[in-house]
């Protein structure tokens, strides 16, 4: 399957999700993005917290990059400098630029974290960005999804190889992306034979 390789866990305080942040950092390595995409209070900076103390970082030193748009943590006793990235008031990729994206990008003693990463998504080197999702599912519970970077893989609809970066990845094309979802429609909603008046819908086997 296309999405193996995803993992969702459930935090049930900010403590816990700080753990799966500092869980995170241990497998970071230079010029590695982690795009963080979940509403507002969803925990991104909690997680952020979490990866600076897990790179050797001092966690107070994290908050909401609002204002200042990038803030960079670094210490002597740091495995890694981190990046830290509030897309949430930019307006597209290009305004990376302002933020020496280039430079941090390049730099292979610094990981990079980018809140509201989706209004950047572009500018995203895919075969190195994690991808991790936060959602509120309660008052302190939350799910975090965790989609490691793309790597090149085979279209399920039409056996072309596509690379990490191909916007219709995992498929080849939007079109074959289609063809794969009509697929599942033809082949989910079928029935034996017609339906005729009279016929329960509850004696119908569910679907799936
Ligand atoms: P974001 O950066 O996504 O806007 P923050 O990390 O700044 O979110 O804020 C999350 C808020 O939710 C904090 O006040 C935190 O204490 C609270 N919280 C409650 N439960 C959790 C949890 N399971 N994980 C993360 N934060 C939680
Ligand atoms: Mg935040």
């Amino acid at each position: 399957m296309a999405n193996a390789g995803i993992q969702t866990l459930a935090t049930a305080s900010a403590e816990e999700t700080e753990a799966v942040g500092r869980r995170l950092a241990a497998g970071l390595r230079g010029g590695a993005v982690l795009a963080l995409e979940g509403d507002l209070g969803a925990g991104k900076t909690t997680l952020v917290r979490g990866l600076a103390a897990g790179l050797g970082l001092d966690p107070a030193a994290v908050s909401s990059p609002t204002f200042v748009l990038v803030q960079e943590y670094a210490g002597d006793d740091a495995r890694l400098g981190l990046a830290h990235i509030d897309a949430y008031r930019l307006s597209g990729p290009d305004e990376l630029e302002g933020l020496d994206w280039s430079r941090l990008l390049a730099d292979d003693g610094v990981a990079i974290v980018v809140e509201w990463a989706s209004r950047v998504a572009a500018a995203l080197p895919a075969s190195r960005t994690t991808t991790v999702t936060l959602a509120a599912t309660g008052e302190s519970a939350r799910s975090i999804t965790i989609e490691p970077p793309r790597t090149w893989t085979t279209c399920p609809a039409t056996g072309i190889r596509v690379p990490p970066d191909a916007p219709s990845w995992p498929f080849a094309s939007e079109r074959a992306r289609l063809a794969d979802l009509y697929g599942w429609f033809a082949g989910t909603h079928t029935i034996s034979r017609p339906i005729e008046e009279g016929d329960d819908p509850s004696e119908f086997p569910p679907e799936g």
